[in-house]
């Protein structure tokens, strides 16, 4: 499988033109993308004129720069600026935002081209990208299966090889637990180290945007382009940006890797994941590194606290959307208060509705103390732990998911469960921290298994070396879905 720096070589040597690539993946979204449903929306005739530019610079001698020509997909809550951007939701349907995402602006400055924008739950909110009010995304290996959430189509867009790699955005896992469903690499940053600016709010103090990749050193690639400072986003950190990619051939004997205790106590965990993360931690041992049992005592608390935390904060951010500004307005009726009320009725789906009853129930006055600021001095805890843990190893371990893939349809009527897919990825959130799923086997029907690692904050370099140092000693990654999909 290529890397983003072999495509590069074989660019700048002229071996490959940009508009080929961009080409191959529009005309492969033409054949298989009616089976997956990764995109909302494809970009091609953009696309194409990005391609054609990089070429003519390739042909005139100019030097290229780190993404040049590379197709990229974008998850649908990044606002691009002229082209349509949904949140999955009815509400910004004919959104097309008049401002362009930092993240994405620095994607197009470092040459990287959009393909398209992808599928997620509606407003990040889900765990199945089946809450999207245009259709549910589908996954690449088993198309009964859901590709995971909310970037569903950001992951299946990857490992069906739809692009090159994608953005996804993560506020409780949705990065990583769709990477793990898709057998593919995907990476939430420090809180801060990746600017908000543009990316649609769910819950600000956990939202973080970060790439889908098929291997570590293309993760390692975007971030290096994403990461730094905004002067956007108050929120995004003034430290400087490392150098993500010098670092990922350096052999990791001597680290200790902490194994999580709690989470291998779960009672929901399936027996093939479990098998398969025990396994990659003997693989790290392989390579040097001390395994050690670490206790976060707090760990399992992380999601009580989180559907506090994250509806509160939702139910703030989605006011903004109140029929008048933009987005969706009901013309049914005449006074101003029904106005707002059915607008947010009809333009919002039944989970956004009920994280926003959810999060003004927990601030409203006599119940803020009793859930709101509990669960932030809970959050406090769970990020203690972290700190306790991180004095004694260097890297921590967990499954990505207590399960793989889950039939479509099978968490729909149950949003507890659904909630629960979260369990081992929502802890990171909550107390800012950089981690990574990429895929370390399969189950015993064929769908992929991700393995998690957590590090201190800022310590991604560290983070992607372990992952790298993984991944070329197991060599899972060389498997992809053969897409060889036909109608029922
Ligand atoms: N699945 C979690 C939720 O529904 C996380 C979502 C996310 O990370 N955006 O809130």
């Amino acid at each position: 499988m290529q890397t983003i720096a072999q495509w590069r070589q074989k660019l700048i040597k002229g071996e490959v033109s940009s508009l080929e690539l961009v080409n191959e993946k529009i005309s492969r979204i033409e054949k298989i993308d009616s089976f997956i449903h990764s995109y909302l929306y494809v970009n091609q005739d953009k696309a194409r004129m990005a391609a054609s530019k990089i070429d003519e610079a390739r042909s005139a001698g100019e030097e290229l720069p780190p993404l040049a020509g590379i197709p990229l997909a974008i998850k649908d809550n990044l606002c691009t600026q002229g082209i349509p951007t949904t949140c999955s939701s009815r509400m910004l349907e004919s959104f097309v935002p008049p401002y362009e995402s930092t993240v994405t602006e620095r994607l197009w400055r470092a040459g990287g081209i959009l393909i398209g924008k992808t599928n997620l739950d509606e407003f990040a909110m889900g765990s199945s990208t089946e809450s999207s009010a245009f259709g549910a995304t589908s996954n690449p290996w088993n198309i009964s299966r859901v590709p995971g959430g909310s970037s569903g189509g950001s992951a299946a867009a990857v490992a069906s090889k739809l692009c090159t790699a994608s953005l996804g955005s993560d506020t409780g896992g949705s990065i990583r637990q769709p990477a793990s469903f898709c057998g593919v690499v995907g990476l939430k940053p420090t809180y801060g180290r990746v600017s908000r600016w543009g990316l649609i709010a769910f819950a600000s103090s956990l939202d973080q945007v970060g790439p889908f990749s098929n291997n570590v050193a293309d993760a390692a690639e975007l971030l290096q382009v994403i990461a730094g400072k905004d002067y956007k986003d108050s929120t995004s950190l003034d430290v400087p940006v490392p150098n993500y990619i010098e670092n990922l051939a350096t052999p990791i004997s001597g680290m200790k890797v902490g194994l999580i205790k709690e989470c291998f106590d779960q009672e929901g965990l399936d027996v093939d994941v479990k098998g398969s993360v025990l396994k990659a931690a003997d693989s790290l041992q392989s390579l040097g590194a001390e395994l050690v049992e670490i206790s976060c005592p707090r760990f399992n608390d992380g999601i009580a606290t989180y559907y506090v935390i994250a509806p509160s904060e939702a139910s703030a951010n989605l006011a903004r959307y109140d029929g008048v500004k933009y987005g969706y307005r009901s013309e049914e009726v005449d006074d101003l208060a029904s106005m707002t009320a059915v607008s947010r009725a009809k333009g919002f789906g039944s989970e956004v509705q009920r994280r926003i009853l959810i999060g003004t129930y927990a601030l409203s006055a006599g119940y803020v103390d009793a859930f709101y600021r509990k669960a932030q001095q809970v959050r406090t805890l769970i990020r203690r732990d972290f700190e306790n843990a991180f004095k004694k190893v260097d890297i921590l371990l967990t499954p990505t998911s207590p399960t793989t893939a889950f039939k479509s349809g099978a968490n729909q009527d149950d949003p507890l469960a659904m909630y629960l897919s979260d369990l081992l990825t929502i802890p990171a959130n909550l107390a800012g921290l950089p981690s990574i799923s990429l895929p370390c086997g399969f189950d015993s029907s064929g769908l992929p298994i991700g393995l998690q690692l957590i590090a201190n904050v800022l310590e991604e370099p560290r983070l992607l070396q372990i992952a790298h140092q993984y991944e070329q000693f197991a060599e899972i990654m060389k498997s992809a879905p053969n897409c060889e999909f036909t109608n029922p």
